[in-house]
């Protein structure tokens, strides 16, 4: 399907395809989780990270994450229509050009402050730090030069 999913592009040439999800539900009661079996061709096909789009289920639903079997699952049942409804809502605000609707974007992080970036027209959209996933972000990066500095100190 395209990435832009529930919207009108009619296009069969549309170049920028995510795969379908493919879920299983394990467990009975409140033990059921959902295995997001293909969840990692999915980031893929987005060019985001996968803790990234895990961390935005587990805020969207309200639940939580776990890796059992080498599967990535969610407690909870959740149906592909509701998983699909919070891609889209995640592509739209952290992956689409706001400008040209063009998935070709990547983020450039400063301190407290994350920017979307079109990488076919340039538009720079700034993310502000009132949310959540925002937050998250801010977080890894600061893991990431954390690291990064004590390598270079060894
Ligand atoms: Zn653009």
């Amino acid at each position: 399907m395209n990435i832009i999913g529930n919207s009108d592009i009619l296009d069969e040439y549309y170049r920028y395809q995510r795969p379908e999800f493919f879920i299983t539900i394990t467990g009975k009661g409140n033990k059921k989780r959902t295995a997001l079996i293909n969840i990692s061709d999915i980031c893929v096909a987005i060019n985001r990270s996968l803790p990234e789009v895990i961390k935005y289920y587990c805020y969207e639903l309200g639940t939580s994450y776990k890796l059992i079997e080498a599967h990535h699952t969610l407690k909870g049942e959740f149906t592909v229509r509701v998983l699909d409804e919070i891609l889209h809502k995640y592509i739209q605000n952290f992956v689409l050009c706001k400008d040209c609707n063009n998935p070709d974007t990547f983020y450039k992080i400063r301190k407290t402050k994350v920017k979307k970036i079109c990488s076919a027209c340039g538009y720079v959209e700034k993310l502000y730090p009132d949310n959540k996933l925002i937050e998250y972000i801010l977080k890894e990066k600061k893991k990431i030069d954390f690291n990064i500095n004590c390598q270079s100190f060894s």
